[in-house]
């Protein structure tokens, strides 16, 4: 391996690229990371992380609300979006200092750079012009946020990104999407006391998720305050002299608002990167195509992450690098399974899911049972909140055995990590229907619903 520079160049300093150059090198390679923004990557500086912290803010005002059901009085509030902003810099700076120091302890030598692939076994670091050597490559640049280039006034919209370091707080906000991203900050911007609209194309928000679930997060979003449109698009975006935006659309709608946010997708950060030079295969939007080991078509070359489209996941990207590390440099093969993801929607109210949609599970199997209970978080009795919680199980009517969860409501992502536990071992409804249940909690409704609300037999 010493005719090399390094045994491992790594591209790109996120989630799945520190996790592959810590490993690898704990295995004993030599390996050499190149980060062109800062350590951490999406998750960290711009994405679970902030985020997270950002919908802790933004739920207090729902929480002075709800106090008053049970005797307090609440005075006077104030929000500091100021304070905020500051408080959540703060912790990413030492979130990144962290990972900084995680590299640096494993021996991983960091370049601050962006870097492009020269060929198969070559990298360039933009910034001083230097040419590494590395007997593999590991390409784990992430994605970044898709806007309709070809939309007159895009130049006036914001996205994820610059939502983090707004200067002010606006008074209204326009968020345009209807995937997880965009129903998130709709719900922040909402608790921040923004007067908020998400307008998506498509007929319900949350495509990919189960029916049910993306009709009561619709439902729960609209109590809020939230307008929802759906079935319409942006034809423009219009700067008046005040400062003020107007979003036309299609339908015939003009939303006015002080900032107008895109968050329609994010496509794999792979422009000007080399990887045409070098012959590796993308796919239609420049996703790098790899094989179950994170093997593109050249044996050197390798990726993991958002860079390969395939579950756009933090802990995903994580365990395609650790795979990849362990398989390559550690002697351990082994391969992620992306058949079964548990995750979270930090929606208002909260998304925790895992397995099949009812509309996956009848295209695997005619005879499903379905339970579904909805009803009023005990919290919300005193409260007076309007709000309902969502469970639903969705069984083969055959084997018996659990094929998806769907949970709305309070700490539903807590619970999916679990949930993804059991179905992960194959539990059965029986398995449910023998836990004792947890008293008194919102989960019990899990393994106290007896009979199936519905019925499908093929
Ligand atoms: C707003 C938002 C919220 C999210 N919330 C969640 C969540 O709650 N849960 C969850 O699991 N996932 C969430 N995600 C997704 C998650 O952030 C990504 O799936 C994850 O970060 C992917 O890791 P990665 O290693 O593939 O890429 P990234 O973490 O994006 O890292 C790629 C890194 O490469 C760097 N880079 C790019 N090109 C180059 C180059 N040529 N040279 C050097 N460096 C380069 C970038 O600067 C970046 O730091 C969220 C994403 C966003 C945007």
């Amino acid at each position: 391996m010493s005719d090399y520079d390094y045994d491992l160049f790594v591209i790109g300093g996120g989630s799945g690229g520190v996790r592959a150059a810590r490993i690898a090198a704990t295995h004993g390679a030599r390996v050499g990371i190149a980060e062109e923004y800062r350590y951490g990557g999406t998750c960290v500086i711009r994405g679970c992380v902030p985020k997270k912290l950002f919908v802790y803010a933004s739920k207090f005002s729902e929480e002075f609300e709800d106090a008053e059901g049970f005797g307090w009085t609440v005075g006077e509030r104030n929000f500091s979006w100021e304070k905020l902003v500051s408080a959540k810099d703060q912790e990413i700076a030492r979130l990144e200092g962290v990972y900084r120091r995680n590299l640096d302890r494993t021996g991983v030598e960091m370049h601050d750079s962006r870097a492009v692939v020269v060929d198969e076994h070559t990298v360039r670091l933009l910034s001083t012009g230097q040419t590494i050597s590395a007997r593999y490559i590991l390409i784990a640049v992430g994605a970044s946020p898709n806007v309709d280039t070809s939309l007159p006034g895009v130049e006036h919209v914001i996205t994820s990104n610059e939502a983090f370091h707004l200067s002010e707080l606006p008074d209204s906000i326009v968020v345009a999407g209807g995937g997880y991203i965009a129903v998130e900050f709709a719900g922040i911007f909402n608790g921040l006391g923004v007067d908020t609209t998400l307008i998506y194309r498509g007929e319900e928000i949350l495509r990919g998720f189960d029916m049910d679930l993306r009709k009561a997060v619709h439902e729960e979003m609209v109590k809020k305050g939230i307008k929802v449109v759906c079935g319409d698009v942006f034809s423009s975006i219009e700067k008046r002299d005040d400062g003020q935006l107007v979003g036309h659309t299609k339908g015939g709608k003009a939303l006015h608002a002080g900032q107008i946010m895109f968050a329609i997708g994010r496509n794999p950060h792979t422009a000007d990167l080399g990887l045409e030079a070098a012959g590796v295969e993308m796919d239609g939007i420049g996703a790098i195509k790899v094989d179950s080991q994170s093997r593109t078509n050249i044996p050197s070359i390798f990726a993991v992450g958002d860079v390969t489209n395939r579950a756009n996941l933090t802990p995903v990207a994580i365990r395609e690098g650790h795979a990849f590390a362990d398989t390559v440099f550690g002697n351990k093969p082994w391969e992620v399974d992306h058949s079964l993801i548990a995750t979270a929607v930090f929606s208002q109210p909260e998304v925790g899911t895992v397995g099949l949609t009812q509309e996956q599970a009848l295209a695997k199997t005619g005879n499903l049972d379905i339970y579904k209970s909805s009803f009023r978080p005990m919290k919300h009795t005193l409260s007076g909140r309007d709000e309902k919680m969502l469970m639903k199980l969705i069984v083969d009517a055959d084997t018996g055995k659990v094929l998806g969860v769907h949970v709305l409501g309070p700490d539903a992502g807590e619970l999916a990590q679990v949930l993804g536990i059991t179905l992960q071992m194959g539990a059965t409804k029986a398995d449910f229907d023998r836990t004792i249940a947890v008293h008194p909690t919102a989960a019990e409704e899990l393994v106290t619903m007896r009979e199936p609300t519905e019925r499908i037999r093929a």
